[in-house]
């Protein structure tokens, strides 16, 4: 989790400000090392470290400003600004043309995560509605395309490979030749990798790019290996045209910053990060987005993708609904459902303010969802009248052998159906705030109708609208297991900015 700590000590430098009676250049300098240091400590370029204190030594003037709180405002716009500038290129990312065939080699050395990153991009675009497939062009090690074959019949992407024929080269263009016959949008193309760089290896990658002539080349960076990623990054960009990098392995133990920072290095943009094993592990990479979720300030706009890829049915009428702060039990029915859809629990989870220190975390994913189920079931056993009132949780109220008929239906206590309803009346109050938020619901694109202040209204009214208690719990908190039990205590308010997030689509 050391990229969460990274964040974490930032925040926490940067909180120091707030904090301080008065900003001087000494607070600023402190507050600057304390900075670097965590920086440092988490494998980042050491050059890179010392230009991020000096661009943000270079837009303060202490003379020149007033209040201390714009001061404040002006040194962690700056930080936040450095932070993004250190993992973006300035290169806009390559993406594919939908109708076409793209194709898309992978490089990199052996054991960085190609073959595993190749499937789960694969996957990423078929989920999409593309026509994904996978070629393995690695010959050298041995159960490459046993490998890649099982990947991909798991993942049920179309593969092709050989047993006998042994020359990458030939491989890969018979691959993509059949492919592209057949009407493939993303052809990826996996190749061998070598323990460490190695002219064969280089030779190879050349050959087999020239003899396909990808659309993207993407190279793939194992974050574990930290400071190393920078000569790697380098010596692979001077080979071939490197226009892309996802970055492997940011779970678990590595550093990360060794890898984040080498993307100024190959001068290409990271488009995937890999955050586990499983196909699903897998997540888009946008520079703001995730710096904000390292500072612990979520993701809204990483929400709202995950929400606009969803293209859910019944999107007008709830975007209705919601634009006059209804939201009924059925659907918050719907919501759960939408959410489950949406894969990965903790993903998810990570998109949400506050909850994003523990973004990494994976684990007791099969309980959060075991959880939400469980609230399903409850509110299969409500008839419609419950589930399409108004007023939602009011008509138990007014009936309470309503509570009980549910809790008997449902086979659970008494207990479970009030904190549910307690639970439903948090998202329901969501709900009613960001109404408010004009354009927010105007539909389509949703990312496109609200402007940044706007963006940064809805973060700051979904943070308020979190009980801070649980806040500050969620900080000291290990993992997804102990966050879903304070939103079984009832005190989910993250879970209410997520249900305000997936309303509105
Ligand atoms: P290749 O030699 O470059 O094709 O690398 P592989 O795809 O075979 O991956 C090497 C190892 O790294 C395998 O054990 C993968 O499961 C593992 N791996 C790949 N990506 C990730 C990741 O994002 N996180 C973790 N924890 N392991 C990964
Ligand atoms: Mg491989």
């Amino acid at each position: 989790m050391v990229l969460a700590d990274l964040g974490r000590k930032i925040t926490s430098a940067l909180k120091s400000l707030s904090n301080a009676t008065i900003i001087d250049e000494d607070v600023l300098n402190s507050m600057l090392n304390e900075i670097c240091r965590a920086l440092l400590e988490a494998d980042v370029n050491i050059k890179l470290v010392k230009k991020l204190k000096e661009n943000v030594k270079s837009v303060i003037d202490f003379e020149e400003m007033a209040a201390g709180l714009n001061k404040r405002k002006m040194i962690q716009t700056a930080v936040f600004k450095e932070l993004v500038k250190l993992v973006d290129p300035g290169v806009k990312a390559w993406t594919p043309v939908k109708g076409q065939p793209n194709v898309v080699m992978f490089v990199g050395l052996q054991g960085s995560g190609k073959t595993t990153t190749c499937t789960k991009l694969a996957y990423y675009y078929q989920k999409k509605g593309w026509k994904a497939c996978l070629i393995c062009a690695d010959t050298f090690r041995a159960g490459a395309f046993d490998q890649l074959k099982q990947n991909a019949a798991k993942a049920r992407i179309p593969f092709f490979g050989s047993y006998t024929e042994d020359n990458p080269v030939i491989l890969a263009m018979d691959g993509v030749d059949k492919f592209k016959a057949e009407g493939f949008e993303i052809i990826i193309v996996d190749t061998s990798g070598r323990h460490k760089q190695e002219d064969s290896l280089f030779e190879e990658m050349l050959q087999v790019s020239n003899a396909v002539n990808p659309d993207n080349i993407v190279f793939v960076m194992d974050a574990s290996i930290g400071q190393a990623c920078e000569s790697q990054a380098r010596a692979f960009k001077e080979q071939v045209d490197v226009a892309s990098v996802i970055i492997t392995k940011l779970d678990g133990h590595s550093k990360g910053g060794g890898a984040l920072s080498a993307v100024a290095a190959t001068k290409s943009p990271v488009i995937f990060i890999g955050t586990g094993e499983h196909t699903d592990d897998f997540e888009q990479f946008k520079t703001k987005p995730f710096i904000s979720k390292l500072l612990g300030m979520g993701d809204i706009e990483g929400l709202i993708d995950k929400v606009n890829e969803l293209n859910l049915d019944n999107n007008e009428e709830l975007i209705n609904k919601l634009k006059h702060g209804e939201f009924t039990l059925r659907d918050m029915y719907e919501q759960f459902q939408n959410i489950m859809k949406m894969g990965p629990f903790s993903q998810i989870m990570g998109l949400i303010p506050g909850f994003s220190s523990d973004f990494m975390t994976k684990g007791s994913e099969q309980e959060s969802m075991a959880r939400l189920k469980k609230l399903m079931t409850i509110m299969d056993s409500m008839n419609d009248e419950e589930l399409d009132n108004r007023e939602g949780a009011k008509i138990f109220v007014r009936g309470p052998g309503r509570v009980q008929r549910v809790a008997r239906g449902a086979g659970v206590s008494v207990k479970e159906v009030q904190e549910l309803l307690q639970q439903y009346q948090k998202f329901a109050q969501m709900v009613k705030k960001m109404g408010g938020i004009k354009g927010l619901f105007k539909g389509g694109d949703m990312s496109k109708n609200v402007n940044p202040a706007q963006m940064q209204k809805l973060n700051q009214s979904i943070a308020r609208a979190m009980d801070p208690r649980v806040l500050h719990q969620l900080g000291g908190m290990n993992g997804l297991q102990n966050m879903m039990k304070q939103f079984q205590q009832g005190a989910g308010g993250g879970m209410g900015g997520m249900m305000g997030g997936g309303g509105n689509k």
